[in-house]
């Protein structure tokens, strides 16, 4: 559908002319015989293109009836796009170098360049981006140059399932060029659908004329059997990443069985906050307030909800509440609080703690949880201790 512009819109106006006027049949000066009005968006804004055609006078001539464009236009935009090659390539560069999301790209467009485009229209133009570059990606004749120094190829195969549910996104690569091959979606992955990606593969080795020195993929039946049909003879190694995986798999269920037990031991925290808390509201409607001031901003500020919050985001981190007794407010509330303080900031870090889930196969979440778990404890019996006249001695 072509793009509607609102009313009162002003363009930008580019002429552009054919650059040799010498009829190619004849030699004759050809004469502009209609113009092509072309309007889009470039970063300027708001542009119209405006292409002078012209044609032979002589209605003898060889090239009667055809009309010539100029040169130039395919270097501002593809006739009929509603945007420049300028606009494409932000567009394509942002969604495939930074991977910013559709409304993220469109909200940009419009707060930086008061380019106004809809998610529909921006989804159109970057899958033609991405044919573009896939096309790039799978010149032939780049593909050769790009391996000429290599003398041999390891190719490997993957699916991706980015969503659940969704079809798998089965990718080829070449390990010694470090390229994506080509990459395609199976709804299944029988061996049947799989074998024709092997055989995909096999024809770009032999079309850039190496051998594959080996295949490199996980366990999957249809990868096993596929591989050995189509490539006889050439090595095919288990990928170990995911071997590490498998084989980490019991631990990584142990670590979240000890992770239950953790937190069913660390409880309580919460119900020391809220007591932290009510103390603090407390407090502070019996500190008497100036007359100027609302009770309101008598409260210290640990206890407004953005206080609350910021705290959340510092989860983990025991050292900044301990050093931040200066924060309170003033007066008798101010003193009450460095307690509190401190107890908010152990219950911030302890619940940051508890509701980490990072952590891979060799380092399980499980381990960091009680890891952490032990620093605050350390903390913990490092304060009491000091509060006690210094650290006990280890002899
Ligand atoms: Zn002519």
């Amino acid at each position: 559908m072509a793009y509607r512009w609102p009313a009162g819109t002003v363009f930008k106006r580019i002429d552009l002319d054919v650059e040799d006027r010498l009829c190619p049949g004849c030699t004759l000066a050809m004469h502009v015989c209609d113009h092509r009005y072309h309007h889009l968006w470039t970063l300027q804004g708001p542009t119209q293109v405006v292409n002078r055609l012209v044609r032979c006078p002589d209605p003898t001539c060889a090239s009667r009836g055809q009309t010539f464009s100029p040169e130039a236009e395919l270097s501002i935009s593809m006739p009929r796009w509603c945007m420049g090659w300028d606009v494409f390539c932000w567009l394509g560069h942002r969604r495939c170098a930074r991977h910013w999301s559709v409304p993220q790209l469109r909200a940009e467009l419009q707060d930086t360049y008061n380019i106004r485009l809809s998610a529909d229209a921006l989804e159109r133009y970057l899958g033609r981006y991405h044919t573009m570059l896939a096309a790039r990606q799978q010149d032939p004749e780049r593909l050769s140059i790009a391996y000429r120094a290599i003398a041999s190829l390891v190719l490997t195969i993957d699916g991706l399932q980015p969503e659940k549910g969704h079809e798998t996104l089965y990718v080829v690569r070449e390990l010694m060029g470090k390229r994506v091959w080509f990459a395609e979606p199976l709804l299944s992955s029988a061996t049947q659908e799989v074998q024709r990606l092997i055989v995909l593969a096999r024809q770009w080795a032999e079309r850039l004329a190496k051998p594959v020195r080996g295949w490199r993929s996980d366990k999957q039946d249809a990868f096993v059997t596929a591989i050995a049909a189509e490539c006889p003879g050439i090595p095919h190694r288990y990928c170990h990443n995911h071997f590490l995986r498998d084989v980490a798999k019991p631990v990584l269920e142990m670590a979240s069985r000890a992770k239950v037990k953790m937190r069913h031991k660390v409880r309580g925290w919460r119900a020391i906050e809220r007591r932290v808390l009510a103390e603090r509201r407390h407090t502070a409607a019996l500190v008497p307030c100036p007359t100027h001031e609302t009770p309101q901003t008598a409260l210290p500020a640990v206890a407004t909800p953005q206080a609350c919050a910021e705290r959340d985001l510092s989860g983990g981190r025991t050292d900044r509440a301990l050093d931040a007794t200066g924060l309170a407010g003033p007066g008798e509330a101010g003193v009450a609080d460095e307690a509190g303080e401190v107890v908010l900031g152990y219950c911030a870090a302890v619940r940051g703690l508890l509701n980490d889930d990072q952590g891979g196969p060799l380092h399980p979440p499980g381990v960091r949880m009680s890891e952490a778990l032990q620093e605050v404890r350390a903390s913990l019996d490092r304060n009491f201790a000091a509060q006690k006249g210094g650290v006990p001695s280890r002899c």
